[in-house]
């Protein structure tokens, strides 16, 4: 098989899985957006993609993300896709990330909010829109330690408060919420909490409608539960030599 078929039959595969598990929630198979993760893998990968009619890419950590843009850009100056920055961001990034990613899924605290914005309005001179945003839940049951800064997402009592500093801020566009299921927990109850807290910013803010949860091992759930952004790497492109 060349790497072309390898990725067309992942592909394939992934969008009868995201069909089926639309069929058995009684939604449309177009309510779901599909972000291919294309962390770890070449701009070969992502070509191979916008070939194949992929339009959404999603990266996760900035320096590897800022140098697939950049190169795709020189390859692919048309390039009609989009980016999602779906990692941990450090507030040291946030600017440059801003002048790159047409969506932040990971804005999970406060300080992230003045240099996305601030980055963004220094790209508005090539004429960009808003940077959109979502909000990152923290699903984990348990307790977090103020130690613990791997693992991303904010307390979900924190939320309200959040949104209401995106709404505030220029050159930001709120438009939902995201969430990783912990490892070890049942994803079903994750994406179930998931949904209470897009519920409760969509009480505050009608237009923040997204929803993006599921991976490659839970998608199902996820799309039980309201996705309408799926993040898939491992189950399109293979498994990833390093990271997770
Ligand atoms: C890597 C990653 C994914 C994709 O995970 P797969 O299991 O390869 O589908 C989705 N979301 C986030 C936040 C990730 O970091």
């Amino acid at each position: 098989m060349t790497r072309r078929e390898e990725i067309a039959a992942g592909l394939a595969h992934t969008r009868e899985r995201i069909a089926a598990a639309c069929d058995a929630a009684g939604r449309a198979p177009d309510e779901v957006t599909l972000i291919v993760v294309t962390k770890f893998f070449p701009v070969d990968d992502v070509l191979v993609l916008l070939d194949l009619g992929e339009r959404n890419f999603g990266e996760s950590r900035h320096q590897e993300a800022s140098a697939k843009v950049a190169e795709l850009a020189r390859l692919e100056p048309e390039h009609p896709g989009r980016w999602h920055f779906i990692g941990n961001l450090q507030s040291n990034k946030a600017a440059a990330v801003a002048g790159y990613a047409d969506v932040v899924h990971s804005v999970d605290r406060a300080k992230l909010i003045a240099p996305l914005s601030r980055g963004r309005a220094e790209t508005a001179a090539l004429s960009r829109d808003p940077l959109q945003v979502l909000l990152q839940v923290d699903l984990d049951p348990a307790p977090v330690s103020a130690s613990d800064r791997s693992r991303g997402g904010a307390d979900p009592a924190s939320i309200p408060a959040l949104a209401d500093s995106v709404i505030a801020a220029e050159q930001l566009e709120l438009r939902g919420v995201m969430g990783v299921a912990p490892l070890d927990e049942d994803p079903d109850q994750a994406f179930e909490q998931l949904a209470r807290v897009s519920a409760q910013v969509k009480g505050r803010y009608p237009d923040a409608t997204w929803v993006s949860s599921g991976m490659s091992g839970d998608l199902e759930a996820a799309i039980r539960h309201g996705a309408t952004h799926a993040r898939v790497g491992s189950a399109i492109l293979g498994s990833r030599v390093v990271g997770r």
